[in-house]
């Protein structure tokens, strides 16, 4: 019998650990920390052989195949002994890929794929397709896979669970954007980045289809050099060469391959970045067949997703916007420029190396006072200081920022916590930090 270990037991381990030893094989999990409850539970149930607090090397290093957490660096111990064994390391989605015939409909890009995948699954699920949510967002696909689930999976894929993808095949692959992240796991070479996020495309066939942003530089640059087989979409904002879905005169086109049109001002989510996430919905939902009107109706009523330019509240005629998930200054810049009003802009936090220069504009423009909201606020004094804008430097808590906010903005203006940083210096995570503002906002 071939023996599976699977390093990390959390949602996308535990879910592959089910679909292993459903597929007949030796299996056993392991997590160096604890593992949460509900996953013990489940493995007991699956009668699942699982350690945690350590990787025991003897139960580990006699696997014929390794699956690996996306959360584990390439780099860790383990991983190094499992290579020079040349035993071999794949993702969760990999492995599921394998056990199923449902098309697979993978979403990957520096910003944007959590809004895109749930997008799609959105259309597809109000068209009363059999579809399923997995990768990042979800459930674990191997799991849905055990229980041969659904006829279509929509994919949130990370440059790390592309990294231990091989044979996989994306039926539809969306490529939303490429800008540096993450460099510390890929010896600081940006190369080494694009090539794992363009792994989304390989053993795509000429019956399959590639979705991209057309004007994204470093896509456009690289397109040639990874022989991509399959059927190109191009997308871009305004009508341009080669781009097959774009807005003109205030209505969003997709050309090919049914001809769909709705007006802009329809679309449930507003701004530039969101028209993206919208284009690259409608042509997956498009090439899969869902009909003009699915798609039109479900890009219209779509409610958002948490924490990225969720509407929270109006209060004394001022908006409140939670965008807690802008953990940096390239999707704070998108925040920016879709606001309609004069804004009062939180940010701060857990500074990652910030160039501030690039939404310098926008706050000159659109900004009506700056509210710091971080343990450490010295960076942000230094670049912002001279704009002659009111600043209010708040080292506490979400508390007090929604406070100094709310005594800053004018009826008719708008309160944009869009924070450019991570979240850790004062919250668990940019969920607590957003769950925080909602509730001191609604109290107001
Ligand atoms: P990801 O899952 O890639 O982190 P999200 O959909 O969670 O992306 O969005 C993360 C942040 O990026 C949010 O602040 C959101 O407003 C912004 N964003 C969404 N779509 C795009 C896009 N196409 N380009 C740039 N920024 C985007």
């Amino acid at each position: 019998m071939k023996r599976i270990v699977i390093l990390g037991a959390g949602e996308s381990g535990t879910g592959a650990a089910i679909l292993a030893k459903k597929e007949g094989f030796d299996t056993f999990i392991s997590d160096s920390s604890t593992i949460k409850d509900k996953y013990k539970e489940l493995l007991n149930q699956h009668r699942i052989a699982w350690e945690e607090g350590n990787h025991t090397e003897e139960f580990i290093l006699n696997a014929d195949e390794v699956i690996k957490s996306p959360g584990i660096p390439n780099n860790a111990p383990i991983i190094m002994k499992l290579k020079a064994k040349n035993i071999s390391i794949i993702s969760e989605i990999e492995f599921a890929g394998r056990y199923t015939k449902a098309k697979m409909i993978c979403v990957t890009g520096s910003n944007g794929k959590t809004t895109t995948t749930s997008l799609i699954y959105h259309i597809f699920k109000s068209a009363g397709k059999n579809v399923g949510l997995a990768g990042n967002i979800g459930k674990s696909l191997a799991l849905q896979v055990a229980e041969d689930k659904h006829d279509y999976y929509i994919i949130e894929l990370s440059s790390f669970q592309l990294d231990n993808m091989y044979k996989f095949r994306a039926n539809i692959a969306v490529l939303m954007n490429i800008t540096p992240d993450h460099l510390d796991r890929y010896d600081n070479n940006f190369q080494n980045y694009i090539n794992a996020k363009f792994r989304i495309t390989q053993n795509q066939t000429p019956d399959d289809s590639f979705i991209f942003w057309n004007d994204d530089p470093i896509i456009k640059k690289e397109l040639e050099k990874h022989g991509i087989k399959a059927k190109l979409y191009p997308f871009a904002a305004a009508k341009e060469n080669d781009a097959i879905a774009y807005v003109e005169d205030n209505e969003v086109n997709i050309t090919e391959p049914t001809a769909f049109n709705m007006e802009e001002e329809e679309l449930a989510l507003t701004g530039q970045h969101n028209l993206y996430d919208s284009l690259a919905a409608g042509i997956s939902a498009n090439v899969s067949g869902i009909t003009k009107e699915n798609i039109r109706q479900a890009l219209s009523d779509f409610e958002g997703i948490e924490h990225r330019l969720e509407k929270v509240a109006r209060v004394r005629g001022i908006d409140f916007i939670n965008d807690s998930k802008a953990t940096n200054v390239n999707s704070c810049w998108y925040a920016l420029q879709s606001m309609k009003t004069k804004t009062v802009l939180i940010l701060g936090g857990k500074d990652k190396g910030n160039d501030y220069s690039e939404i310098a504009d926008l706050v000159h423009q659109k900004c009506s006072a700056l509210v710091f909201l971080g343990l450490h606020n010295e960076k942000l004094h230094q670049f912002f200081g001279d704009f002659g804008l009111p600043i209010a430097d708040i080292q506490t808590g979400m508390k007090d920022a929604v406070d100094a906010s709310y005594k800053l903005a004018k009826k008719g203006e708008t309160v944009l916590l869009s924070p450019c940083c991570a979240s850790f210096d004062l919250f668990n995570s940019y969920e607590d930090r957003g769950d925080q503002f909602k509730n001191y906002v609604r109290h107001l």
